[in-house]
């Protein structure tokens, strides 16, 4: 009788430890890709892994390249092992290897989050260049594709022959939502104040964008384009799900770092990462979101308990 106690009591712990094992959700894999940009991607990639990490719905590896002009022969992630990758490069052309691989990940229906100045890379990869749907600098122009921005209600395509990328000054700018049912922006206001951080303008390219979700309008007083430009958006490409932010520029140190401090900028790469991963949205909205006339900031990259 004592062994079949003994025999039930190992059971029941048996049971008690897989129960819990099963409560609690599984992290999605994300894969950030740096190692080279013309920003500052030594404090970058480690913020972004930060980011999404302290949310606990991700577990971060990294995957650098060798640095620019170096042999980058041995870059070859394995990219069909993540539910999402976080593209924080702009650089050397990868191998052909890694790049057929990468296009292989992305049309099978990965994730991909577009950060920023990744959107400035490999200008002439021409199926890149419909995987980001806009980009900038690098020798983008007319030929890149047209001109993208927000008018009198809609899109504009516009076909002006010129550069491809630039920004104003950097600034606290408010953003303008132009969705509010998609997943990655439901329940967010509707607009909201940026930290200071560059804002995109001129970008050119197929223009694919699957759904607007905030513009904002740059300021000509500084350099800007004057118009209201399209900032972050989905990508429409086959079966993907492909996430476009542009704002974020990185700061010198990771504790000066305003444009990825702030709350807003985290929120919505957090939402943007777990819908590119499984095209839902489970956050809730956080209570220190950015108002229409007030920046938050998180200096620890750290939301708060809900
Ligand atoms: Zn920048």
């Amino acid at each position: 009788m004592a062994k079949l106690f003994a025999v039930l009591a190992v059971v029941s712990v048996v049971t008690a430890v897989t129960s819990h094992v099963e409560a609690r959700p599984r992290r999605l894999k994300a894969l950030v890709v740096s190692g080279q940009n013309n920003h500052n991607w030594q404090v970058s990639h480690l913020v972004l892994e930060r980011i999404l990490e302290q949310s606990e719905l991700f577990d971060v590896d990294i995957a650098l390249t060798a640095p620019a002009g170096g042999d980058m022969s041995s870059f070859k992630p394995d990219f069909s092992a993540y539910d999402v990758v976080v593209l924080d490069y702009n650089g050397d052309r990868w191998p052909a290897e890694t790049d057929a691989a990468f296009l292989d990940y992305v049309q099978g229906g990965g994730g991909v989050v577009v950060y920023h100045a990744a959107d400035n890379a490999f200008a002439d990869w021409e199926e890149f260049n419909r995987i980001i749907a806009l980009g900038g600098w690098e020798g983008r122009n007319e030929k890149s594709g047209p001109y993208c921005y927000w008018k009198d209600g809609e899109l504009v395509l516009d076909d002006a022959a010129g550069p491809g990328g630039s920004h104003g000054a950097q600034r606290e700018y408010v953003m303008h939502g132009r969705n509010t049912t998609h997943p990655i922006v439901k329940g967010l206001p509707t607009n909201w104040k940026h930290a200071q951080d560059e804002m995109y303008d001129r970008m050119r390219g197929p223009a694919n964008i699957g759904t607007l979700l905030y513009t904002g309008l740059t300021d000509p007083a500084t350099g800007g384009s004057g118009r209201e430009e399209p900032l972050v958006f989905t990508v429409d490409y086959g079966k993907a799900r492909i996430f476009h932010i542009m704002l974020g520029h990185c700061g010198p140190t990771a504790e000066n770092n305003p444009a990825m401090q702030c709350a807003g900028f985290q929120t919505l790469l957090l939402r943007g990462t777990e819908w590119a991963a499984t095209g839902k949205v489970k956050q809730r909205v956080p209570k220190d979101f950015p108002t229409a006339t007030k920046v938050s900031m998180r200096p620890d990259y750290r939301a708060p308990e809900q």
